[in-house]
């Protein structure tokens, strides 16, 4: 999903997923899919299961039984038979979502009968992208002038004054970005953060060691920027060449900045978000002109700044110098060049397409108009949801979504006040951040007004400065401002939920509230197994690892004792271990030190749901186990199965259900599981730590 602005806080995409299967009968002598990848050194590997999620994988024949591999049984069909769409990577319950999401957006987005500002506004940007005839005749045109500009720069001192100019740098990564967030060290406040722009290669780590997701974004750049570099008369060799001393100096750049790995780490808040006041600011940089371009920026008011990296921040002010003249130009153009493909005429489009298949390893191109939606909510989200609330949500959806919430964080206050190995003064915090949890369910309650905002007649380039320039303008007026919760700074179609330990808050949009995950008459046990999952899981990143940071307001407080961190190292090793020894596709081991974390946070999501369902009468376990297991039904391209094996955070899917359901008696008990089963886990070896 494009993102206007940046931030490092990682925020959670899930997929969800529903599909009534028929159960048949199964031949146990013949596999329905392959052997299970070699084991890892000396350890038997602790699973039985193989890695699913490559289409293919799963052969026809034979549905593995329950006891054995419960996510290949419950969704076998459906794995068999389910195709990635053109120009995805992946196809799960998200994408389904998504795509009925967007149907209802592009209804709105060419339906000229519904009046208003807004719905004028996102329709003639959906136009303007659209606009094949004007972009194809104007060519290279409307960056032509932009590069120019910066090829003429001869001094630092002009290098300084385009980057500093406002207008005459609009759109170009000039180094640094600002914007106002909820500050780290006094949240409920905006403060401005200082990054630097994101590397060519995503992640510091491949500057170091290049991994294959690292060579993808290597050559697929790369090869994008020859291309539009020869449209303006550079030949190959020459590109080549400039590309690459960008890269030597990203190098260095990335030697002081931290890996996606590193920023991970809990304690990561102790070492980024550096406070300083304007002078302090001004006396640790002195040759990058950062006072004045956050002033053209608009944030000269600031009282304060929160630099993201500061040690990143003095190297680019090491390295900002004469001697760097022309490749820090060449690191303008060049990502200019990259931010701009997408919008200029089909032959460069193409090239950013040849790109994006290099990179994501997507099957053929995402059509037009679905491109052309995506822009449209990815900037103008805010008038895009207006309209889009007023025209689909029901009235009692917000209700009942914040109903499911509040008996979730209910069901984990009696979980943590019976936890054994969380010492009582972090149960108490625990509870206290429980109690507090502000819950944004469904859409915002204020909106920001766009009236000032006009794009008609506008080329799409240009369409997009003068957006860019509202949204920064609608930005710079929340500097000193304490942070107004009731706004939101993402779309309410958007298909995700997640936590925000900056402001103890659990987020769910309208845009997840859709298909097979939520409708007006939903069992019970499939709301739980499902949406129930989602948003328990998220909510205990408030009182995990990762919420132990911050306290019930959001400042960086360590509230557990020393004791609980102990206690947690020692429960987190043995969950590590155990994921340690499973081995994913093509022998690529599961990482469990990337993974520990949101694996703990699936287990405490089905230990509390499991809690509430005891509560209920007739409570239908086996549709509760079985939504879960559809809820993460899912197949990839083989590159994005390699990249969440290497990089993500999440257990691939197929874990996601079977390691998490054996860890829970109630499973055991509902499918007769025992000994020598594949779904098997002895007591002793199980290592749920919630
Ligand atoms: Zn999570």
């Amino acid at each position: 999903m494009e993102k206007v602005k940046s931030g490092k806080l990682t925020v959670l995409f899930i997929s969800l997923g529903i599909l009534l299967i028929m159960i048949t009968g199964c031949n146990t002598d013949m596999k329905g899919y392959e052997e299970p990848a070699a084991k890892k050194g000396d350890t038997q590997t602790s699973t039985p299961w193989i890695d699913h999620s490559v289409k293919g994988r799963i052969k026809p024949g034979c549905r593995p039984d329950a006891k054995d591999d419960f996510y290949a049984f419950v969704n076998y069909d459906w794995l068999l038979n389910a195709e990635i769409q053109e120009g995805y990577s992946r196809e799960s319950v998200f994408e389904g979502i998504e795509r009925n999401t967007e149907k209802k957006v592009r209804a709105l987005l060419t339906d000229h009968s519904i009046e208003g500002r807004e719905a004028g506004l996102i329709r003639d940007f959906y136009d303007t992208i659209l606009d094949w005839d004007r972009r194809n005749e104007e060519g290279m045109s409307p960056v032509i002038p932009v590069i120019e500009d910066i090829e003429n720069i001869k001094t630092m001192e002009e290098l300084s004054e385009f980057i500093c100019d406002s207008e005459r740098s609009a759109l170009v990564p000039v180094f640094l970005n600002a914007y106002n967030s909820n500050s780290y060290k006094s949240p409920g406040q905006n403060v401005v953060f200082i990054e630097k722009d994101p590397l060519l290669l995503e992640d510091a780590a491949e500057y170091e060691e290049l991994t294959g997701v690292g060579e993808a974004l290597y050559y697929g750049k790369k090869e994008l920027v020859i291309t539009l570099m020869g449209r303006l008369g550079i030949d190959r060799e020459r590109a080549s060449y400039r590309f690459d001393r960008v890269m030597a100096l990203e190098e260095q750049l990335a030697s002081m900045s931290y890996s996606k790995a590193q920023i991970k780490a809990p304690d990561i808040y102790d070492k980024v978000s550096r406070i300083y006041t304007p002078k302090e600011l001004e006396e640790t940089v002195v040759s990058f002109p950062v006072s004045e371009l956050i002033a053209s920026l608009g944030y000269k008011e600031a009282a304060e700044y929160d630099v993201m990296e500061p040690e990143e921040l003095k190297k680019l002010d090491e390295l900002y110098k004469e001697d760097n003249l022309e490749v820090l130009k060449d690191y303008m153009i060049i990502k200019y060049l990259i931010f701009c493909s997408d919008k200029l005429d089909k032959e460069c489009y193409e090239a950013y397409l040849k790109m994006q298949e290099t990179i994501s390893a997507t099957k053929g191109s995402k059509d037009y108009e679905n491109v052309a939606y995506n822009k449209v909510v990815g900037r103008l989200y805010e008038p895009v949801g207006y309209i889009y609330l007023r025209e689909y949500a029901s009235d009692d959806v917000k209700k009942k979504v914040s109903d499911l919430c509040e008996e979730i964080i209910k069901g984990y206050k009696e979980v943590i006040a019976d936890e054994e190995w969380l010492s009582e003064a972090a149960k108490e915090k625990a509870l206290l951040k429980l109690d507090n949890i502000r819950v944004n369910a469904v859409c915002p309650d204020k909106w920001r007004d766009y009236s000032g905002l006009e794009i008609k007649g506008l080329n799409y380039i240009d369409s997009v400065k003068r957006i860019d320039s509202y949204l920064r303008g609608l930005d710079n007026e929340r500097t000193n401002r304490p942070v107004d919760g009731d706004y939101w700074n993402y779309g309410i179609f958007t298909c995700n939920a997640y936590y925000d330990p900056r402001d103890n808050s659990i987020n769910i949009p309208l845009g997840i509230l859709d298909g097979e995950l939520y409708t007006d008459d939903l069992s019970l046990e499939r709301l739980y197994g499902g949406l129930g999952a989602v948003i328990a899981h998220e909510i205990s990143h408030s009182f995990d690892e990762k919420g132990s940071g911050f306290d019930e307001k959001g400042n960086g407080v360590d509230w557990w004792t020393k004791e609980d961190h102990g206690k947690f190292k020692e429960k987190s090793g043995r969950l590590m271990d155990y994921y340690n020894n499973m081995t994913g596709m093509d022998d690529i081991g599961i990482n469990g030190e990337n993974i520990y974390s949101e694996a703990m946070a699936d287990m405490g999501a089905l230990r509390v749901l499991l809690h509430m369902a005891k509560g209920i009468e007739d409570f239908d376990l086996d549709v509760f186990f079985r939504q879960y297991s559809r809820l993460w039904r899912c197949v990839v391209t083989p590159e994005r199965e390699s990249y969440i094996l290497l990089k993500e955070e999440h257990p691939p899917n197929y874990l996601r259900v079977n390691a998490t359901l054996q860890q829970f008696q109630e499973f055991y008990d509902t499918y007769d599981i025992k000994e020598g089963d594949g779904m098997y886990l002895a007591p002793k070896d199980r290592v749920s730590v919630w």
